[in-house]
């Protein structure tokens, strides 16, 4: 491997921590590299296996590397405890291999209505294999507990004939591939290759709370259907008195959502942790342990304002990966706003369709306390009705300056406002599929350029694998 030179390195980043600001260590290396890859992809969460599994049904070699030990993300790791709608109201509009892999999950779950399309339950061992089963299928080559650790940018300074590192047990190395999907979630990729990048609402915002999801069993789950309905929204919700009580300090808000996943198992979306940055490992250690000490204080809580359900309930797990909605946002060729979302925008270079409301939380203690007024204004302002929905169009997966990077999922080019809403599972695995099917044409017809890409004949073949994207 060629070895770097001053003006093609990444420039340093914050140490973890904010320990030695400014401080930096160069150091030459020889690392073995791997250059079989027409598409590499970064990070397994649902929008890097969709991209993972599309590219390979293309024909491209493709690789994953996941830095945990099993693809999924939130919706397995992380413990997030369901899928977001499916349906517009009328029909599904998440197709293709979103609607795949959805149907299998919920086939999985005899307890939820066959037809059902909103907020179906996750069994996250399942949707696991379900993900092996998908990329294995197609192919790709998956490599677990391996990260993406750096990025080399190569002689025009972006990741055209640049290599990315990748850090696991057998040290470091690197990988050349003709087209990089950044499906980290953080836009970790992007960010070090030098695309422009946004966090929270300019300086004044915050990047939304983190969540650390947990699952209770031995839960009497009869009872817990029979009783009040969680939710907020519900004045005759146990989470009113708990937070009412000050009995459980940590518990300082009403965020709660609970679903059955499996006889006596609930899953838990629950509270909020705050000062979380995803892309800092010092805040994310901070929260995880403040997250297992909170889900512990839930799990106490519920056992005694709601005994008849959670009386004899055991705190089985917290999820090994911090939940994270939001973080490092790419600035692609095109950034997807609430007006956009507001006024059901059609775009012709469209390759998916969402209509998930949006879902800002609050980004502070003090904004949260707002948060019945919030909730409010949210639901009643930003829900489409029945048979509505927006595109997103194809630029917001194209990293501004990088000619052979695409973007998929939560981190792609949106504002913070519809970032709350596009962030949600169905859609990551649609600008997934997108992505996937797109960097494979790069990589073998265009020299990995991917703006070359027919987005027309893109579009085409999205349909023939039975996306929904009615013509614009
Ligand atoms: C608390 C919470 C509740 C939510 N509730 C819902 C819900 O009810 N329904 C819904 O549909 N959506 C929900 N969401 C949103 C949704 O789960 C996520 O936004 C979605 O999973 C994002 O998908 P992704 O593939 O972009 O990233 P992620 O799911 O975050 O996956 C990213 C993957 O990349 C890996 N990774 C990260 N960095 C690196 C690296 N440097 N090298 C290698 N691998 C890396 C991670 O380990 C992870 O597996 C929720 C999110 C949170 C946090």
């Amino acid at each position: 491997m060629s070895q770097p030179d001053k003006t093609n390195t990444q420039p340093p980043r914050p140490a973890p921590g904010g320990a030695q600001p400014g401080a930096s260590f160069h150091f030459d290396a020889n690392l073995p590299l791997d250059e079989r890859f027409d598409v590499v992809v970064a990070g397994g969460g649902p929008a890097g296996v969709a991209a993972a599994a599309a590219a390979a049904r293309e024909g491209a070699k493709t690789l994953l590397v996941e830095a945990s030990g099993c693809l999924g993300g939130m919706g397995t790791a992380a413990l997030v405890p369901s899928w977001a709608p499916f349906g517009d109201g009328q029909k599904i509009i998440y197709r293709g291999l979103a609607e795949r892999i959805f149907r299998q999950c919920r086939a999985a779950m005899p307890h939820i209505a066959a037809d059902r399309l909103d907020w179906v339950p996750i069994d996250p061992e399942y949707l696991k294999r379900v993900y092996d089963a998908l990329v294995q299928e197609h192919g790709v080559e998956v490599l677990f507990h391996t990260r993406l650790a750096s990025v080399w940018r190569g002689r025009r300074g972006d990741m055209d004939g640049g290599v990315i590192m990748l850090t696991g047990k057998s040290g470091l190395s690197a990988v050349k591939a003709g087209v990089y999907i950044d499906c980290t979630g953080d836009a970790d990729l992007a960010a070090w290759a030098g695309a422009p990048t946004g966090t929270g609402d300019g300086p004044e915002i915050k990047p939304m709370p983190a969540t650390l999801c947990f699952m209770l069993c031995n839960v009497d789950t009869g009872a817990y259907e029979r009783g009040p309905a969680l939710g907020v929204n519900n004045p005759g919700s146990p989470i009113h008195a708990i937070v009412d009580s000050g009995l459980y300090p940590l518990i300082d808000d009403t965020h709660i959502i609970g679903n059955i996943l499996a006889p006596g198992v609930v899953g838990f979306n629950a509270g909020h942790l705050y000062e979380v940055d995803g892309t800092d490992p010092a805040t994310v250690s901070r929260g995880m342990a403040a997250g297992r000490a909170k889900a512990a204080q839930f799990r106490d809580a519920l056992a005694r304002f709601h005994p008849e359900a959670f009386g004899r309930a055991f705190l089985v797990e917290t999820a090994p990966l911090m939940g994270i909605r939001d973080s490092r946002r790419v600035t692609g060729d095109y950034m997807l706003t609430a007006d956009d979302y507001m006024k059901r925008r059609t775009f012709p270079d469209e390759i998916a369709r969402n209509c998930y409301y949006l879902d800002v939380h609050p980004a502070s203690p003090r904004e949260s306390r707002g948060i019945k007024a919030f909730e409010k204004f949210q639901q009643g302002t930003f829900c489409y009705g029945p048979g509505e929905s927006h595109g997103i169009p194809y630029r917001c997966l194209t990293p501004r300056g990088l000619r052979n990077v695409l973007v998929a999922g939560r981190c792609i080019s949106a504002d913070r406002a519809v970032q709350s809403s596009v962030r949600v599972m169905p859609a990551c695995l649609a600008t997934g599929e997108a992505a996937g099917a797109a960097a494979a044409i790069a990589a073998d017809r265009h020299g990995g350029d991917v703006r070359a890409v027919d987005v027309a004949g893109l579009r085409a073949r999205l349909r023939g694998h039975g996306a929904w994207l009615p013509e614009t």
